[in-house]
Formats: C-alpha cells, sequence, structure tokens
C-alpha cells in the first residue's frame, strides 16, 4: 500500500508547517486538507450561499464541479490564484463552519484520496488519521497551549504586514477549537493510535527530527 502520513491537530498547531518539511524530507505528496474546506467556503460564497445548514446539500453539491489545482505555494479555483484570499482568519472561520456539515465532508473525501500517490503522502487536517486515512502507518496528533499558538499566529501575520491582536486571535482559535472538537461528524480528536506530540517547546526542526525518527523506527 502506499504510506500514509497523517498529521492532525488544532488550529496554529504547527501541522502545515510539519507535514510540509516532513513531505520534503521524504520526498512525499503534501495533502494540506483545511485548504479544501477553505476553498469549499470561498466557492459556496461566491455562489452566494450562506454557509448555514439550509444549504448544506447545495454546498456539497458544488465540490465536485470545483477545479482545484495546488502548484507549490499556490492554490487555483477554477483558474483563478486564491492563495491569500483563503489564508485570511476569516477563511479560517469560514472553512470551520462548512466543516460542520456532514455532507460536505462527504463530498471531500475522494478528493482526499486521490492525493494518496507514489511515494507516499504526508495529510495535514482534523481527522486525516481517524477518518480519511484509518490505516495511516504513523500517524501525528500535534499540540501546542492556545497561548503559543496565539503567538505563532500572531507573529506570522505581523510579519506579512497584516494588522492584528494577540487576545483577538487567541479568542478567534479558541472559537474555533471549540466548534471543531464539538461538532457531530468527524469531531477533533486523537487516533487511538495516534502519536501525541506537544510543539510548545520545541524548533520546527526537533519536531520535524522526531516524526522522521518515529517514521523510520
Ligand atoms: O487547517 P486549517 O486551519 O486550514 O483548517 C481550516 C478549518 O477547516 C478548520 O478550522 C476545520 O474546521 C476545518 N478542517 C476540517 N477537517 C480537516 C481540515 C480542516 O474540519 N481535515
Amino acid at each position: 500500500a502506499i504510506p500514509v502520513i497523517c498529521v492532525d491537530g488544532p488550529t496554529a498547531s504547527g501541522k502545515g508547517t510539519l507535514a510540509g518539511a516532513v513531505a520534503q524530507a521524504l520526498g512525499y505528496h503534501l495533502l494540506d486538507s483545511g485548504s479544501l474546506y477553505r476553498i469549499t467556503a470561498l466557492a459556496a460564497l461566491q455562489a452566494g450561499l450562506a454557509l448555514e445548514f439550509a444549504h448544506e446539500q447545495a454546498i456539497a453539491d458544488l465540490i465536485p464541479g470545483l477545479s482545484i489545482r495546488f502548484s507549490q505555494d499556490q492554490v487555483f479555483l477554477n483558474g483563478v490564484d486564491v492563495s491569500e484570499a483563503i489564508r485570511t482568519e476569516e477563511a479560517g472561520m469560514n472553512a470551520s463552519r462548512v466543516s460542520a456539515l456532514p455532507k460536505v465532508r462527504l463530498a471531500l473525501i475522494a478528493l482526499q484520496h486521490s492525493f494518496r500517490q507514489l511515494p507516499g503522502l504526508v495529510a495535514d487536517g482534523r481527522d486525516m488519521g481517524t477518518i480519511i486515512f484509518p490505516e495511516a502507518a504513523l500517524k501525528v496528533f500535534l499540540t501546542a497551549s492556545a497561548e503559543k499558538r496565539a503567538q505563532r499566529r500572531y507573529k506570522q501575520l505581523i510579519s506579512k504586514g497584516i494588522s492584528a491582536t494577540l487576545s483577538g486571535l487567541r479568542a478567534d482559535l479558541e472559537a474555533r477549537d471549540a466548534r471543531d472538537t464539538s461538532r457531530s461528524v468527524a469531531p477533533l480528536k486523537p487516533a487511538q493510535d495516534a502519536q501525541l506530540l506537544d510543539n510548545s517547546d520545541l524548533t520546527v526542526e526537533e519536531s520535524v527530527n522526531l516524526v522522521l525518527d518515529w517514521w523510520q523506527s
């Protein structure tokens, strides 16, 4: 079977950075599953659909018709570069809203599975190890304190010239965590066989090396 490494965890825990570095080190493909929910939310809003249960079916029905293409650091939706549009805090909150709709989650399963290609895949998200790739050989559940996560997000935004406040970011990420852990479908939780990794006091390199050690052992 084509190997899969799952990296799940809450908002701003560093999943994307860790998954990207591990994929790079191993020469594997990368699935940033959160971006698929971000793109779905964007497409729904573009279609004039509010992100509510009343529109669950209509939003899910958009998915098979979306043309999504990843190319290095860019993401294209129907040929338009949406890399920046999907990275805002608001886009994250919108993604969290559509991701609570069961039919949307179902409609994205096949697309996520299609990323599993030789020589292997590193998949990051909330339910990679629990739902999408339950048979994955290595599952990492990444955590960090809310304070550390808010600080990291703050630095990221400030370095891009985007204004933000630490307390506002922390409130947003705690709201997103609350929604992600309490929803009825695919709530955020570690898979039973996941390795827990708290990176609050680790450098990126230390986390990457730890995961590569787990993978090689
Ligand atoms: O990881 P990222 O912040 O891009 O994810 C955005 C939102 O998409 C998350 O807050 C979560 O609600 C949702 N998501 C999900 N399942 C995944 C990945 C993301 O529900 N596998």
